[in-house]
């Protein structure tokens, strides 16, 4: 069910989000014409950064770019503080491995993932790493572990070209927890968690709210009003024409073809077309 649902646990000492995004996955599928590996991996990198975007509370843009010289060069997602998911894959289809094949080293070789958040009123943040682990998300707890020392665990899954999320994460101690008593309330929580069976991630039965119920009702269970993420491009033609101004005139004289410039957005495939008399 399409949900991005925060929760805490144990007096907040824990947090936690569930993920399911299949209609806006499912949107951004429809403009493009991926193969199945895309598709995927794409469903994967959508999920772990709504997951990850969570952080964003101000008007802004939480970036996810996985670069690199393998058969996957790019996977580039957007997702707003409303969020409004965008997504955009490079790739050489001659190369790809089967839709089985889903590791970092099949689909990317050596690569890097590099995250971002702009936000209204906030110094830009940026983290990169290597693509450590088996999985994206791998390298995503690879993160949390060696950039923020956050104790995170994550689940992803996907069946039947859906993908469901559920991450938690430990706060800062309060003043009077004892770190060994903390340590051993996650460790039950993140049990419980690995607990969920694909039957409870992937039925239509069960709402997300439930689902968290059954895992976690003995463990002091708040859970946030949730927020459904969606597909939306916010492109624009000044932002094109933006780009082709700032080439000389030699250069975008090279770019015409019978009178016209086109350029097509990446993200959603709309087209802008541009003629002489733009540019005067
Ligand atoms: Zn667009």
């Amino acid at each position: 069910m399409d949900s991005i649902m925060s929760f805490i646990l144990e007096n907040a000492r824990f947090k936690g989000v569930y993920i399911g995004a299949d209609k806006a996955i499912q949107d951004i599928l429809d403009c493009h014409s991926y193969p199945l590996v895309i598709q995927k991996i794409l469903g994967q990198g959508v999920v772990l950064s709504l997951a990850l975007a969570q952080s964003i509370k101000y008007q802004g843009v939480f970036s996810f770019q996985v670069r690199s010289a393998g058969p996957v060069q790019s996977l580039f997602i957007n997702v707003t503080h409303d969020k409004q998911v965008r997504v955009y894959a490079v790739y050489d289809e001659e190369k790809l491995p089967s839709d089985e094949d889903l590791t970092n080293e099949s689909l990317f070789g050596n690569g890097e993932l590099l995250f971002s958040v702009t936000q209204l009123g906030q110094e830009p943040y940026q983290g990169i790493v290597s693509l450590t682990g088996q999985t994206l998300t791998d390298t995503v707890l690879d993160y949390f572990k060696l950039s923020e020392q956050i104790k995170t665990d994550l689940i992803l899954q996907q069946k039947d070209g859906k993908t469901r999320c559920l991450m938690i994460q430990q706060m800062p101690l309060k003043e009077d927890d004892e770190f060994e008593e903390v340590a051993s309330l996650y460790e039950t929580v993140d049990v419980l968690m690995n607990s969920v069976k694909d039957s409870e991630l992937f039925t239509d039965k069960l709402a997300p709210e439930q689902l968290l119920y059954r895992l976690f009702h003995a463990n002091d269970l708040t859970v946030y009003e949730p927020s459904v993420p969606h597909f939306s491009c916010a492109c624009h033609k000044d932002q094109m024409k933006r780009f082709l101004d700032r080439l000389t005139a030699k250069e975008r004289e090279e770019l015409y073809q019978d009178g016209e410039i086109v350029v097509e957005c990446q993200f959603c495939q709309t087209q802008y077309v541009f003629k002489h008399e733009d540019f005067n």
